[in-house]
């Protein structure tokens, strides 16, 4: 049996599950869930449907070109039943399927990462143009005291990582 995969937001459809529609044009839409059938209906478009996989893959929030994701076409080709092959066919699927997990987790994490250190770049920024703001109007060295909460917040940054 297999496990097809929803029109809309990618997620797998198992057998029994879901709703199939087919248009007088013969193209085959599956969905998971009513909701993704009811989105398709009022026509939204899945690319800028922020929920689902093809907006995230549009968006650049998720792995998209990886040789990993590469493995999953060649399972289109049908091969007769064979119980070893199978087992090994098996075996493998799980194999890239936990490769490409690990790597978008990757991925997502250092996409996550680059988005703090610019966050904290911005704060620094902040605090450098505002110094004015912060230290007392008749501190004689304020480069000193601008210096000294530079540095300590870089301290706090390190600190974080
Ligand atoms: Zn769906």
């Amino acid at each position: 049996m297999r496990i097809e995969k929803c029109f809309f937001c990618s997620g797998p459809v198992y057998p029994g599950h879901g709703m199939m529609f087919v248009r007088n044009d013969c193209k085959v839409f599956r969905f998971c869930r009513s909701k993704c059938h009811r989105n398709f209906k009022k026509k939204r478009n899945p690319r800028k449907t922020r929920w689902t996989k093809a907006f995230r893959k549009s968006a650049g929030k998720e792995l998209t070109v990886d040789n990993s994701l590469e493995f999953e076409k060649r399972r289109c080709i049908p091969v007769k039943y064979n119980r070893e092959l199978w087992n090994k066919t098996v075996e493998a699927m799980k194999r890239v399927e936990a490769i490409k997990q690990k790597r978008s987790a990757r991925f997502i994490m250092n996409r996550l990462k680059k988005g703090k250190e610019l966050e904290k770049a911005e704060a620094i920024n902040e605090v450098k143009k505002n110094i004015h703001l912060i230290k007392a109007p008749h501190a004689g060295d304020s480069k000193k005291l601008e210096e000294k909460m530079v540095q300590k917040l870089a301290e706090d940054v390190e600190m974080d990582e």
